[in-house]
């Protein structure tokens, strides 16, 4: 135990088995679990070693940093990085065995000098942009990237073995950009393979198309939120539609619980007065912590939820930079130390991310990803391998 009153307990069991799910619903397609951005805020490595023990065969990160944490704690199993500026060590991401994503001339041209320079063949993954507007090389210009790659592949410098684009509506499956992206992105395919590439692996489905649209999971599919038990398409069904359990419960000790008059203004700019005397109890947890400043409660609405004991509560006034406060009632009997429930599963009637998210506005993804880097992660349902490789 730390010190820290409040912690994030991840189930590493939930993540084995929701990876589990998302293979067979991927059917042949291989899973790559994407553990970007710390595992969503789950913990990297640990989350890692789950996914991959649940039968991921495939890890992607965004960042060359995150894919040389996973190498360096060991993680054997292939990665797939796709996010770098010019100049990044990509020698270093070679060495390491790092597959990367590459969506225009200049990556291309800084991959080949680092395979020259490391004598390592990089394994590249070339991105195309079917209709996204982000990353990736556009369709007219792929088949000049694609001739330059193949050109060096047969010198040896590169292996071009995989093809890939990101869906703009994914969360929408009956979306007509989700076709057209797909009609673009096999003509990239055709392309490919006509100018002489022999992909391994063409991929274009995030968590929400491996949930809904088996037509857009070609050989590899790319799940990260559904990883965690999370669903990316609340409006057409929860996680255990899916056959997945939340990973993440967070929980806090109360640090105080104080019996206050009628009227009392509560936390910055009194947003909310007690209707009546009432306990207050404090939660040391707060925005830099990851709790939305807009969950706060107002005067006439209590703000993010929370589970204490049996009670469904309210964040009660604003969310501070440390901690918020709960209006726990007059008849309360809570006191210091008691434990309350953020989110978690839901199984026990405790809030979930997606409750959270509903409060402020947002999406599962920014609740679970911006949890604070000073609050613990407590991994519970570790296998004897992951016990072992502490
Ligand atoms: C983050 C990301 C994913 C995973 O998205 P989810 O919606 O969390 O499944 C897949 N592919 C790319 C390119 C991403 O950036």
């Amino acid at each position: 135990m730390t010190a820290f009153p409040a912690r994030a307990v991840v189930d590493l069991a939930a993540v084995r088995a929701n990876v589990a799910a998302l293979r067979a619903t991927a059917r042949s397609a291989e899973v790559l679990a994407v553990v970007k951005a710390d595992a969503y805020g789950h913990g990297l490595v640990p989350s890692a070693r789950a996914a991959l023990e649940g039968g991921a065969t495939w890890l992607g990160v965004a960042q060359l940093e995150e894919a040389f944490a996973l190498r360096d704690a060991g993680v054997d199993a292939p990665v797939l990085a796709w996010l770098y500026a010019p100049g990044a060590p990509l020698d270093r991401a070679l060495t390491a065995r790092v597959d990367l994503s590459v969506s225009a001339g200049w990556a291309l041209l800084e991959v080949l000098d680092a395979a020259r320079a490391t004598g390592v063949t990089a394994r590249v993954h070339v991105k195309v942009d079917t209709g996204l507007g982000r990353g990736g090389v556009m369709p007219r210009e792929l088949e000049s990237l694609l001739d330059a790659a193949l050109a060096a592949q047969a010198e040896g410098l590169v292996d071009v073995v995989g093809l890939w684009s990101h869906l703009a509506w994914a969360d929408a499956p009956d979306h007509p950009t989700v076709l057209a992206q797909a009609a673009v992105f096999d003509d990239a395919v055709a392309l490919a393979e006509r100018r002489g590439a022999r992909l391994e692996v063409r991929h274009l489905a995030n968590s929400a198309a491996t949930l809904t649209n088996p037509a857009m999971h070609y050989d590899l599919v790319r799940p990260g939120l559904a990883v965690f038990g999370l669903s990316p398409v609340p409006h057409l069904g929860g996680p255990a539609d899916y056959g997945l359990t939340p990973a993440m419960r967070v929980e806090a000790e109360l640090v105080l619980a104080k019996l206050v008059p009628a009227g009392h203004g509560v936390s910055y700019a009194h947003a909310y007065v007690t209707p009546t005397e009432t306990v207050l109890g404090v939660v040391p947890l707060g925005y830099a912590d990851g709790v939305p400043r807009h969950a706060s409660g107002s005067a006439d609405r209590w703000g993010g939820p929370v589970q204490v004991g049996a009670r469904r509560l309210g964040i009660a006034g604003r969310v501070c930079m440390d901690q918020f406060v709960l209006d726990l009632g007059p008849d309360a009997t809570e006191v210091a130390g008691d434990t309350v429930v953020l989110f978690g599963p839901g199984a026990d009637g405790e809030p979930t991310a997606e409750d959270w998210a509903v409060a402020a506005g947002t999406i599962s993804y920014e609740i679970v990803t911006r949890l604070g880097a000073r609050v613990p992660r407590i991994h519970t349902g570790t296998t004897t391998t992951q016990e072992g490789a502490r």
